[in-house]
């Protein structure tokens, strides 16, 4: 049976963070991780790119510095958007990877069990082997891209130290419609997006409050706006969807129960008003013979004047059926509350030495590296004060 100080459940991002500030304290420390290699998510981040952080992201001009010194990644900034100087997602696994070189990572180990007796913790893994620790870092990620290891076994493991757990739904996904999209397919326009949720229960009301709750920082206690909720950007048409930044930040608030409707409405002339965009047209009807064609790409044109449709380019509306699921989602709404976490540790306010760490907490950003920002400030977190703790 080995024994450790510090023992984190996942080989991800806020678990390599949070072992590197673990070994800084001088603990001895072992990642367990179910797949054959670490990091294997942060790898297909950003395109490829690894987009870790957002000068405009909470804390994150500290996360950025704690990441230079713990692992010698030097940051990037392109619009906002923090990458790895090589703009190479690869960097950041390697030199995670590298600054956790003094634990023990033991790959192929997946977590099935976790206790704590007294004031030892002792995880089990699916293949019937037993480790030991004074600490516990929970770092299982959510659901989101399950194909790169996360089916949510974080979530039993939270549960059986007495967590409860908000659903947990992919978000920062395209949106699929039931509409055959064909003729749209490949169309990339700018326009402001704006989800709205149509149905017996008004806006505003408890069931928004509840199911929008979440804000640029993804904080539970998030005032919502009232729907429609608006993004603006570059979308992009699929064969039964659209994609792009707003539309993947607006499937933060999809919550589908029975009863709902939502919509997603496009304009793509947000600068103008209904009258101007109508005096717009009729004058290059009148000059031009033109119309809408050659303000939008040749296939949103005609799409939107396609006879006896009424389509109209400032409120082109789709009925939203859900997003496309867990594999394509990149992150996780729901989760453990936020609530049962120290916000500064992420020590568990129910468990002592046990820490709650990246997606698998009640947090989720919009695209542009509030998530892995996210799950490496709460890593970095909890790997300090564990080691400290121990
Ligand atoms: C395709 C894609 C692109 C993304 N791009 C960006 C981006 O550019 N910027 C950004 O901010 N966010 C991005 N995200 C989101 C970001 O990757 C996540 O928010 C972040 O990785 C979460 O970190 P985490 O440590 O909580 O979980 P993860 O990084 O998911 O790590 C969890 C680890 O735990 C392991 N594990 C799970 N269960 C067990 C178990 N029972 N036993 C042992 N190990 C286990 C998993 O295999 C995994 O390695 C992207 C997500 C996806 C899917």
């Amino acid at each position: 049976m080995a024994e450790y100080d510090v023992l984190i459940i996942g080989a991800g991002a806020s678990g390599l963070a949070a072992a590197a500030a673990a070994l800084k304290q001088g603990r001895r420390v072992a990642i367990l991780e179910r797949n054959d290699e670490p990091a294997r998510k942060i790898r297909a981040t950003g395109n490829g790119r690894c987009n870790y952080s957002n000068v405009d992201a909470p804390k994150s001009a500290e996360v950025v510095d704690r990441l230079r010194r713990l692992a010698g990644i030097e940051p990037a900034v392109e619009e906002g958007r923090i990458y790895p100087r090589s703009f190479e997602a690869s960097t950041v696994a390697e030199a995670l990877a590298a600054a956790c070189s003094g634990a023990d990572l033991i790959l192929n180990a997946r977590a099935v069990s976790a206790q704590k007796d007294g004031d030892v913790f002792t995880v089990k893994t699916e293949d019937g082997r037993t480790f030991v620790s004074r600490a516990l870092i929970l770092a299982c990620g959510g659901k989101a891209g399950i194909q790169y290891g996360c089916t949510g076994d974080g979530y039993k493991l939270a549960e059986s130290f007495g967590h409860s757990m908000e659903k947990p739904i992919p978000a920062l996904d395209a949106m699929v419609c039931p509409e055959d999209l064909e003729a749209l397919h490949g169309v990339r326009a700018q326009a402001r997006a704006s989800l709205n949720m149509e149905s017996g229960i008004g806006c505003g009301s408890e069931f928004c409050s509840i199911y929008a709750s979440k804000g640029p920082e993804g904080r539970s206690d998030y005032q919502p706006p009232a729907f429609p909720v608006s993004e603006q950007g570059e979308v992009q048409f699929t064969r039964n969807g659209i994609s792009g930044i707003p539309v993947m930040d607006l499937s933060r608030y999809l919550r589908l129960m029975p009863g709902t409707v939502y919509t997603l409405s496009l304009d793509f002339f947000p600068e103008l008003s209904d009258e101007e965009l109508e005096r717009l047209l009729d004058e290059r009807e009148r000059r031009f013979g033109s119309g809408i064609k050659g303000l939008l790409p040749e296939k949103l044109a005609e799409y939107i004047e396609e006879p006896g449709k009424g389509r109209w380019a400032k409120d082109l509306c789709f009925i939203i059926t859900g997003t496309r699921g867990w594999k394509n989602a990149q992150a996780t709404c729901g989760g453990v509350p936020l609530s049962e976490v120290d916000p500064d540790s992420f020590e568990s306010a129910l468990c002592k030495g046990l820490y709650i760490t990246g997606e698998l907490l009640d947090y989720d950003g919009p695209c542009g590296g509030y998530n892995l920002n996210w799950a490496f400030r709460s890593g970095l977190a909890a790997g300090n004060c564990a080691g400290k703790d121990c």
